[in-house]
């Protein structure tokens, strides 16, 4: 027994000739079109329409989703591929795809069959965006802490209250809403339920944009809901299942997190080698320095290592089994240290050309920070390490 798990069989992971030729051909796109753009996307903070729809028009925004509904199928490996190789070009990208994810995945998950073809499918082929809502200004974290309520009236709800870091709100055309339906009962996280709100309905309004440290092109908004009329129909799963239906989805979504940090990390990794074997001080170049070369052979060791935790999450998550919750956990907060630290180096192997902005460097920095703060702090994947540790080899519960 290898523990926790049961078998050194556990950790494979595979990947396919498919898989191989999908990343060649997304790292094309991302070569040719998106990372030519990157400076642009940082001044205007928003993705050019071009970018946009060459995604849409290579099914890019279906990847993951089953074909019945306007998918192109495939699973976590091959999301955690495509999350990877648009991060590589510019990490925001692969947020402006993952909110849509964010948004399908409860659908896809609890949602009803008449839901899943009404609001997956036109997001799955690219006519239509969602963004999910559940941060509030006073529960991240702690989901079971939110404060919107939802009213049954007749054969509708009533929706009053405000999410804050809502990201892809401004472009979404839909929103997954989390609510209370009914104060918490025995245990905290009872009592709250989600909706599929579409954002043009009456007391829909996107607040103040949030100036975060970076992920800029995709930066989030405040979401004010102001006695929103929802359809009962619109409830995802059942009322009062709430809490479990976020935190599910966040199980999946946090596989794409950590391969967008290994998106990050791959990127400023290749920036630095590429420098460190052009730019001479001392009349040698920077290779030639042992303390050089040991920053990179560490950043190469963490950049691997991320790679792999990450796609055997995902391969986990592939095969229906449950360890991949733990899995997704270690991938994440691992990954998104390592490449938080990764860009560290690479700007410091850059010297002062690395602290400036026109060297496309910093911004791996700032845009990892981003990485290991949202879909659970990294705090929280290490509460759900121990947790799920604890339960699975002692069925103990702390
Ligand atoms: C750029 C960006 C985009 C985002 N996009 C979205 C989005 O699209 N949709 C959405 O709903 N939300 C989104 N968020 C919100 C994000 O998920 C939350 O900010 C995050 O979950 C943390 O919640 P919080 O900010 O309330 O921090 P808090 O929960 O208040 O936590 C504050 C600090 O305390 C730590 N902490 C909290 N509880 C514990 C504990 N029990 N043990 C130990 N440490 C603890 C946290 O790890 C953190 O370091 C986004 C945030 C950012 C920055």
């Amino acid at each position: 027994m290898v523990f926790p798990f049961q078998s050194i069989e556990d950790f494979k992971v595979e990947i396919t000739e498919e898989h191989e030729l999908f990343r060649k051909m997304v790292r094309e796109f991302v070569e040719e079109k998106v990372i030519p753009r990157w400076q642009e996307v940082e001044r205007e903070n928003k993705f050019p329409d071009e970018i946009l729809e060459g995604m849409k028009e290579m099914g890019l925004f279906g990847v993951g989703v089953p074909e019945e509904y306007g998918g192109q199928g495939g699973g976590q490996v091959l999301t955690a591929i495509l999350m990877e190789e648009l991060a590589r070009g510019i990490p925001s990208l692969a947020v402006n795809l993952g909110v849509n994810h964010l948004y399908m995945i409860p659908i896809l998950l609890f949602g009803n069959e008449e839901q899943k073809k009404k609001y997956v499918t036109p997001v799955a082929m690219g006519e239509k965006r969602g963004a999910h809502a559940n941060t509030e200004p006073g529960a991240g974290s702690d989901v079971a802490g939110i404060q919107t309520k939802a009213k049954k009236v007749n054969d509708h709800y009533v929706i009053s209250g405000r999410k804050i870091f809502i990201s892809g709100a401004e472009e979404a055309d839909y929103l997954i809403v989390s609510a209370r339906t009914s104060p918490p009962g025995e245990k905290r996280w009872q009592g709250i339920s989600v909706f599929i709100v579409e954002k043009d309905w009456p007391g829909v309004e996107i607040g103040q944009k949030f100036n975060v440290i970076g992920m800029r092109g995709e930066q989030p908004n405040e979401v004010i809901l102001d006695e929103v009329k929802v359809p009962a129909e619109n409830l995802v799963g059942q009322e009062g299942m709430g809490f479990k239906v976020i935190v599910t989805t966040y199980d999946h979504t946090r596989i794409g997190i950590a391969a967008q940090a290994v998106g990050i990390g791959q990127a400023a990794f290749e920036k630095a080698l590429n420098y460190a074997l052009q730019r001479y001080t001392f009349g040698q170049p920077l290779i030639s320095y042992q303390a050089i070369q040991f920053k990179l052979a560490d950043m190469y060791m963490k950049l691997e290592a991320s790679r792999l935790l990450t796609l055997w999450a995902a391969s986990l998550a592939d095969q229906g089994r449950s360890e991949f919750i733990i899995a997704s956990s270690l991938a994440k907060a691992f990954s998104t240290e390592a490449a938080e630290w990764i860009a560290r180096q690479a700007v410091q192997i850059h010297g002062g050309y690395g602290a400036d902005w026109e060297m496309g460097v910093e911004r791996y920095l700032r845009d990892a920070v981003i990485t290991t703060i949202y879909e659970g702090t990294n705090e929280i994947q290490r509460l759900t390490i121990i947790r799920s540790l604890l339960r699975q080899a002692f069925g103990l519960r702390v």
